[in-house]
């Protein structure tokens, strides 16, 4: 059994594999440096010197010699041949294979802007963005430099309000009407523009950034498109991840259409189009049964259980995976939970019941009087509830007036 990534998906299936009684050769293939970590700490405690790089790990340095798993951290996976069943590395070194998982997981996207290269810019996807950022956040505290998070999605939101935690001059610039509209719609956006707000975060809507500014080699601030310039001594880029489809694309592997969210097709199994081939985590496009679609969904939660399930399926197990989709964001005080699927293109009713001036509260969004998605702020445990609402027939489905209560 060969797993390729070396993210949540990847160590999950390895600790499956073996979990399930797999006796047999167990292979992990990791173009990063490190065993297989968990990145939600990376732009919240992590970020903010809360917690320990070993807490970040999925499982102990000394679960991998114990348990037989052999791994080869560094290089990355370049060449599948599934007539062959055989891996190549980047080194050149291959490796055959009876069962293959793919979950080489997300890049973080870099636009092509001027002075996206400069030193001060980042990105936040790995270990080593995650500790150059904070040292860089460190930096500019000390000398009382503000900074600029180019991105007003979950990722670019949760950096700022670490940021603000450690006292810095925060702006996030997005180029749509609010943040996290897009994948949450205008309602809770303007509740999140809120909550920063609140927090001394300046939110900048409906901007584009021509160039990063820099003398020295390094950025001294943001030219935004209207002609206006922000002072920044450090830029955080956070405008989203694509999945790494390569290796697949090249094999023949069949992928989801852009449109669809792209990746790495797989069936209820998280088979690919070729038997042997599985997919787990960001990569996989995977069947939401529950509500009759499919999605790409680049979340902790898919990463964890997708990577067991699929696991489970190279040992043979032809049960359908059958969860709905999860995330959650924890920004200043606020713990945001999110399960279902937003309904796309549909015409749909979103009701809010609670306090949203508290900060909690539940959003449900309803199609044709049947729950499609739950997001809850500050309602600790109520995810069991709220899947049970999106599973329930849409008669039953008035408990979404009051789900906060
Ligand atoms: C900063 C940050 C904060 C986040 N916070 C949250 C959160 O609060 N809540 C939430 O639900 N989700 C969150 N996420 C998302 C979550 O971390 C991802 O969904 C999860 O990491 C996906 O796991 P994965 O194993 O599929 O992929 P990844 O974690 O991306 O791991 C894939 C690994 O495969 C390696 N790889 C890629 N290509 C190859 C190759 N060809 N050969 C060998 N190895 C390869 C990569 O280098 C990487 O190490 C966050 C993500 C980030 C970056």
């Amino acid at each position: 059994m060969i797993i390729v990534g070396g993210g949540l998906a990847a160590g999950r299936a390895a600790k499956t594999l073996r979990d399930e009684g797999f006796s047999g050769d167990v292979v992990l293939l990791a173009s990063e440096r490190h065993l297989p970590y968990s990145r939600p700490a990376l732009s919240k405690d992590y970020l903010r010197g809360e917690s320990s790089r070993d807490s970040l790990f999925t499982m102990n340095s000394d679960w991998w010699d114990a348990h037989n798993v052999e791994t080869h951290l560094g290089s990355a996976a370049v060449a599948l041949d599934t007539a062959r069943h055989k891996v190549t590395l980047s080194d050149g070194r291959s490796f055959r294979f009876s069962r293959l998982l793919l979950a080489t997981g997300s890049t973080a996207r870099v636009p092509r802007l001027p002075g996206a290269d400069l030193a001060g810019v980042h990105t936040l996807r790995t270990l080593e963005d995650a500790d150059a950022l904070s040292s860089g956040l460190e930096r500019a505290r000390n000398d009382g430099d503000p900074i600029v998070i180019i991105g007003d999605g979950l990722i670019g939101l949760e950096a700022a309000a670490s940021a603000r935690a450690l006292g810095l001059d925060v702006t996030v610039i997005g180029h749509g009407p609010l943040p996290l509209a897009r994948p949450l719609g205008s309602r809770i956006g303007e509740y999140y523009t809120f909550l920063h707000i609140r927090n001394g975060v300046r939110i900048r809507r409906n901007t584009s950034v021509a160039e990063i500014l820099g003398t020295k080699g390094r950025a001294t601030g943001v030219q935004l498109s209207s002609g206006h310039a922000l002072p920044a001594a450090l830029v955080l880029i956070a405008i989203g991840a694509d999945p790494n489809v390569g290796l697949a694309a090249g094999a023949g592997i069949a992928l989801a259409p852009h449109d669809l969210g792209g990746g790495v097709l797989v069936n209820d199994t998280l088979q690919t189009s070729h038997p042997d081939v599985f997919a787990a985590g960001d990569i996989a496009n995977i069947p939401v049964t529950a509500l009759h679609r499919t999605a790409r969904v680049d979340h902790w939660a898919t990463a964890l259980n997708t990577g067991a399930h699929a696991a489970r399926a190279m040992l043979g197990n032809s049960t359908s995976y059958d969860r709905l989709p999860y995330f959650y964001s924890d920004q200043f005080a606020t713990s945001m939970e999110f399960t279902g699927l937003l309904p796309c293109g549909q015409a749909h009713e979103l009701i809010v019941s609670g306090s949203v001036q508290d900060d909690r509260f539940a959003a449900v969004w309803r199609t044709k009087g049947r729950a499609q998605a739950v997001l809850t702020v500050n309602l600790p445990d109520r995810m069991d509830d709220a899947e049970a609402l999106i599973r329930t027939s849409a008669s039953a489905s008035e408990r979404a007036l009051s789900f906060a209560h």
